[in-house]
């Protein structure tokens, strides 16, 4: 009789034990060995390939993305570049503003919790603050939009 409830739990790609979660970037299932950007294939071949790309725009300073387990449900993300201009960004100095997003994926009966570090260059920190600017800016249109209107239709009504 078949059990509904049993699933099959995927075997790490790299080695073939169980898998505790899947990369996001290439996603293959691995072990927590194995979760590390360099720690598996396709993912560390084209780190070594991206090794002049993975610096700080503004000063040089490495910034290697990085990937890596605390438990087998728990995974941390740190694509280390800047979530509004994709541009690979230092973490003392340029890393104007980090959040931190949760996400939880189910996998069969397990789930994992994947911790994505967002971080925002110099730039696109002040961008995010023109773009509320900028709400307040169609605000401010709405009103004079409403206060015309009036405007006109007293005019009309007087006249
Ligand atoms: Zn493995
Ligand atoms: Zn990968
Ligand atoms: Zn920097
Ligand atoms: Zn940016």
């Amino acid at each position: 009789m078949a059990r509904p409830d049993v699933y099959p739990i995927p075997s790490c790609a790299e080695c073939g034990i169980q898998s505790a979660g899947k990369c996001p970037a290439c996603h293959h299932s691995l072990c927590i060995d194995h979760f590390p950007l360099d720690a598996h294939d396709p993912c560390a071949a084209r780190l070594a390939t991206r090794v002049t790309a993975s610096a700080c725009y503004i000063c040089g300073e490495p910034a290697r993305p990085r990937q890596w387990s605390s438990e087998v449900y728990a995974h941390y993300i740190d694509s280390h570049a800047c979530v509004g201009c994709h541009r690979a960004i230092c973490d003392d100095a340029h890393t104007i503003l980090r959040q931190e997003d949760i996400v939880v994926r189910r996998d069969g009966v397990r789930s994992h919790r994947y911790h994505i570090t967002k971080r925002y260059c110099p730039v696109c920190s002040r961008l995010r603050f023109f773009g509320g600017l900028i709400g307040a800016g169609w605000w401010l249109t709405g009103v004079i939009v409403v206060i015309a209107i009036a405007v006109i239709v007293a005019q009309v009504a007087l006249g």
